[in-house]
């Protein structure tokens, strides 16, 4: 029984461990503070923010032990590095080769979560923690301001509202159709944030080639990237990365909660910190074939506009959102 409880207390010493790395890269050395419970996902953002190379870019070579720092799931405490060492990081800032997005490989393994599994990854102490410490450190910067009495919109873009993987001459085409429609019947009820996945430049770029951040008939209220997320453990050692809700609670407590906030995304993982608040929506592939029958973001406008009116949004099921429009529509006809 000691012993056990010693070792238990000898594991979490070395996960909660800060440890100070010194990168190397193109000339220059960054120093950086990370902890034994971030996986190589959360070093390689780190590593973003200070060099601008997106995470998928780099490689990270260290003596012996360059191998498991390519294998993003694994925890730093997991892996044998020392503050004396220094670490290099090869790889390449992405104005350079922003003409090949067709590269990233694509996220093909959306996990299918049981609520249990969910609930347990949110509550686990050491995900609140690195919700806390992103929230120290990540600052989400106002566009307009928060409005009294809104709730709030939080929105993906690869998949969600644009079809990325396909090509065309002019990006509008791979939009997802009734794009601005939707926005702007959202607006009424709804502040809308946009929150990605890719880098702030590929945000601003792709939003901005969509005529969606200067629209007259809506406004964004902020963008979120790849930094702002966080990367999780379930009990059962599965890592993924997700878009924590709380970080933006934590902002502007004032205007946004649990109650009123809903996060669309083609990826139910990125919910996992905040399963109530996410609905997964249908992605938007091959826009060529879809784009003349794509009907997603109507019928979610009907589904939003018909829930704005709730004080408390966690008592839907947003599961079941289709089945809700469906009832509502017999409701009115037969009203
Ligand atoms: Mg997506």
């Amino acid at each position: 029984m000691e012993s056990s409880s010693s070792a238990a207390i000898a594991v979490s010493s070395l996960t909660e461990e800060e440890l100070t790395l010194i990168v190397k890269w193109s000339g220059k050395e960054y120093t950086l503070r990370v902890c034994g419970d971030d996986s190589v996902a959360e070093l390689k953002r780190r590593i973003c923010e200070f060099t601008n190379v997106l995470p998928k870019r780099q490689k990270l070579l260290y003596p012996k032990v360059s191998a498991k720092l390519a294998d993003d799931s694994l925890l730093l405490s997991q892996i044998p590095i020392k503050s004396s060492i220094k670490m290099t990081m090869i790889g390449t800032v992405e104005d350079e080769i922003i003409l090949d997005p067709v590269e990233s490989p694509e996220i093909i393994d959306d996990f299918e979560f049981g609520q249990e599994e969910a609930v347990e990854i949110k509550d686990k102490e050491v995900n609140k923690q690195k919700l806390r410490r992103r929230f120290d450190q990540y600052k989400i910067k106002l566009r307009t301001p928060c409005r009294e009495g809104k709730k709030l919109l939080v929105l993906d873009i690869d998949y969600t509202l644009f079809d990325h993987r396909s090509t065309a001459e002019n990006p509008v085409e791979l939009m997802r159709p009734y794009l601005h429609e939707f926005l702007t019947a959202a607006y009424a009820e709804y502040d809308i944030m946009i929150w990605s996945a890719t880098s702030m430049k590929w945000v601003e770029l792709k939003m901005g080639e969509l005529g969606v951040l200067n629209n007259p008939n809506y406004k964004i209220t902020a963008l979120l990237d790849h930094l702002a997320m966080i990367t999780v453990q379930s009990a059962s050692g599965r890592i993924l990365d997700c878009k924590p809700l709380g970080l933006i609670w934590g902002h502007f407590p004032e205007f946004y909660s649990a109650k009123n906030t809903i996060m669309f995304d083609d990826l139910r993982r990125n919910f996992v910190m905040n399963p109530q608040n996410g609905l997964k929506i249908k992605p938007f592939k091959r826009a060529h074939a879809n784009r003349d029958s794509d009907q997603e973001l109507v019928k979610l406008t009907q589904y939003l506009l018909a829930i704005a009116d709730l004080d408390d949004l966690t008592t839907l099921d947003h599961n079941s959102w289709e089945l809700f429009n469906e009832d509502n529509a017999k409701r009115r006809r037969h009203a």
